[in-house]
């Protein structure tokens, strides 16, 4: 394959070193990556006599400017009067009068974009301009076409003093000078079977289309390729996990895993439980690494499925890893897993950033030595000063919380060991397909048969009074309440400080006889710990907290959970907030406190009082913030599209998972002729998110 000319961006006309540099912090160095700068919005391409059908509407016009008025006053709108041969219109720009009078001279041809806005009282059209741009040789080319991109300009650019048209022109340039360089990046059989354009035409078409419809089938095509190679990638390393690393083999489910099993458990595992303990033994036995998501709603009970894990880890000779993503979490299971571990005599630490240096050396000292059988902790346990003996099975709670890079550290302690990421955040099928297609999933879709539903209620001020004396009538029954405050990042301080009074407000004026303990993230772990030990041992009746009781907080008492201001929260957070109650016998509550004014918020929230099934919430907000905010920035890294929506595009998601996987089962190697475009593009595109992944 003859290697590809390619054209630096600061080569193409309109751009030069300056503008070149601002487009490389974008990522984009050669005109071919302009082309994958895909439009915002496309212009019909008009003449001014058809002016009057575009009402309403943002069209391109090119013209002659045959007049110009002054502005009495500066600051006025200049009025230029423009003509293309079928008619003449005036128009209004505003803006600085000295420079418009060096952009607007009489004779010379402009392309402008306007608003049409027809006005039938006065049987007249106006043309408010966004912009425009000086008619030069190349642009008859460019207006041939009957609709003109814009595309958007990020802050990076505006500081170049680059406006939209003349953008669009720089695009257009570097469509000319590289179309013939657009090579394919499919095979002929992926494109006949999933009905796609070549890429070459697809990427043409995106840019100037002939018709709108011609928008939409584009993008498809445009789209598969991207979901394509995300799961060229994902089938490519779960082939290479599969076949060339070597994991550990554990051979013995003995003793102690049938003594907890029978003896200490306290109640029966449920069958979605059973069902997944036998799915990961079974990759524990085999002698591949196990790449396994356990997928469970809140409460589902996730933890003591670890447990068990570790317990044949531990009969093998192994040691075990298990990461939080927060201190009091990595505390809280610490405290279970000692439960289970003193009846069976194993040994566990706990290791956390927050530690003092003393106690920390011998934690570490007992990791080295292999005397820590499980070791519990924070993103503490990634650090270089951390070795272990023998490191056979990792456990990662909350795997949302987590990125790609902390994965692969905690899994490069050992040598192949066995991983399990846990989540609670039941994502869509068709979006794990994207984000964790590379893993086997096991699902726990069964909730212990102790469980009631959780009430909940949306509430607003008007009821609060109310909403307090339920919470003390429920209080003398003997329950639990948790009360919780906001705190966004970006106004953390100030949200801070109201939920410190509202705490005091609670304590002096509301609650005065209850007694009443108070956590949130500025606090020392320790402190945060010991309140919530008080709050298990019911020396607490109310816990009011900020999110840092968001995950893993396991108090069956407390059955009553009320959120502050609800509307400041997403849904999948709010499940998880919600998932602190509800996980006892006893009849549990969630109230949702939000402002009675918002009623779009109060329409969102909806649906937290309608079903208590994560699944269908956390669909819900896929659909109303979209997967970026779904995930957090943490994941976004990972997920870069230009053309692909994952919201709009679940159908065509699968469909390059079945696409992508046929071909990596059929020519792992990407070797024969037939996928030689596929090689290439791969090779050259997405070698560097193969590495980052391989040794995730
Ligand atoms: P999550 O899946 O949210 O991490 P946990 O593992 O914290 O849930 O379990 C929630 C609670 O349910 C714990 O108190 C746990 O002991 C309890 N639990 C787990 N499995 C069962 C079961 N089969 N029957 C009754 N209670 C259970
Ligand atoms: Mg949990």
């Amino acid at each position: 394959m003859p290697a590809i000319k390619k054209t630096e961006i600061a080569y193409i006309k309109g751009v030069g070193p300056k503008r070149a540099e601002a487009f490389e912090k974008l990522g984009l160095k050669y005109s071919t990556d302009l082309l994958t700068v895909y439009p915002r919005l496309y212009l019909p391409n008009t003449t001014i006599r058809s002016l009057a059908k575009f009402h309403d509407q943002n069209v391109v016009i090119k013209g002659k400017i045959i007049d110009k008025f002054k502005p009495f006053k500066p600051n006025h709108p200049t009025r230029i009067v423009i003509f293309d041969g079928t008619a003449s219109i005036e128009s209004l720009m505003w803006g600085n009068t000295f420079y418009r009078e060096k952009q607007f001279k009489v004779g010379d041809e402009h392309i402008f974009w306007g608003k049409v806005a027809y006005n039938a009282y006065e049987r007249d059209i106006k043309f408010d301009m966004r912009d425009h741009k000086k008619f030069e040789t190349g642009d008859e080319e460019m207006m041939k076409y009957p609709f003109i991109p814009i595309y958007i300009l990020s802050e990076e650019l505006k500081k170049t003093w680059i406006k939209p048209l003349a953008f669009t022109k720089i695009i257009f340039n570097a469509l000319k000078s590289s179309a013939e360089n657009i090579a394919e990046v499919l095979s002929e059989p992926v494109r006949i079977a999933n009905d796609l354009l070549d890429h070459k035409t697809a990427v043409l078409k995106m840019h100037y289309p002939r018709t709108m419809e011609d928008i939409e089938i584009t993008r498809q095509t445009l789209a598969f390729e991207e979901l394509f190679y995300l799961q060229l990638v994902m089938a490519l390393r779960k082939r290479s996990i599969a076949s060339a690393e070597k994991g550990i083999h554990f051979e013995k489910i003995g003793e102690k895993f049938e003594i907890l099993f029978k003896e200490h458990l306290g109640f029966e595992l449920t069958g979605a439980q059973k069902k997944v303990i036998k799915e990961i033994l079974g990759d524990m036995r085999s002698n591949k690494p196990m790449n396994r998501l356990l997928q469970g709603d809140v409460g589902s009970g996730k933890t003591i499925v670890a447990v068990f894990c570790f317990l044949v880890a531990a009969e093998n000779g192994y040691q075990s890893a298990f990461m939080c993503p927060t201190e009091i979490l990595a505390e809280q299971h610490y405290k279970t897993l000692q439960y289970y571990f003193d009846k069976l005599g194993l040994n566990s630490v706990l290791l956390t950033g927050g530690q003092k240096k003393k106690h920390r050396e011998t934690v570490l000292e007992e990791i080295r030595t292999g005397k820590a059988q499980v070791v519990v902790g924070t993103h503490a346990l990634i650090q270089e000063s951390v070795d272990f003996k023998s490191l056979g099975f990792t456990v990662i709670d909350e795997q949302h919380k987590f990125g790609v890079m902390q994965r692969a550290k905690l899994k490069a302690k050992g040598s192949n060991p066995d991983v399990l990421v846990m989540t609670a955040t039941p994502i869509p099928r068709t979006l794990s397909l994207t984000v964790y297609g590379d893993l086997d999933v096991s699902v726990i879709d069964e909730l212990p048969k102790n469980r009631k539903n959780i009430k909940t209620a949306l509430r607003g001020e008007a009821d609060r009074l109310k909403v307090y004396k339920f919470i003390r009538d429920e209080i003398k029954k003997g329950r639990q309440a948790y009360i919780v405050y906001p705190i966004i990042e970006e106004s953390e301080k100030l949200d801070l400080k109201s939920a410190v009074k509202h705490f005091e407000i609670i304590k002096e004026d509301i609650f005065p006889d209850l007694k009443i303990g108070l956590v949130h993230g500025r606090l020392p772990w320790y402190e945060i710990d010991e309140t919530i030990e008080a709050f298990k041992d019911k020396k607490l009746d109310i816990l009011v907290s900020t999110t840092v009781i968001e995950v893993g907080i396991d108090i069956p008492n407390a059955t009553i959970m009320l959120i502050e201001e609800a509307q400041r929260f997403g849904l999948s957070q709010l499940h998880q907030l919600r998932g602190r109650v509800g996980r006892g016998a006893e009849q549990s509550y969630c109230i949702l406190m939000a402002e009675s004014s918002g009623e779009i918020s109060a329409e969102r929230l909806k649906i937290m009082t309608e079903t208590n099934d994560g699944f269908k919430i956390s669909e819900t907000d896929l659909k109303l913030r979209g997967p970026g905010e779904f995930f957090g920035t943490r994941q976004s890294g990972t997920l870069k599209f230009t053309a692909a929506d994952l919201v709009k595009d679940m159908p065509l998601i699968e469909k390059a998972r079945d696409s992508a996987f046929k071909v990596v089962n059929e020519d792992p190697q990407l070797r024969s002729h037939e996928n030689s475009n596929i090689r290439e593009h791969f090779l050259t595109n997405y070698r560097e998110s193969m590495e980052l992944i391989k040794i995730a």
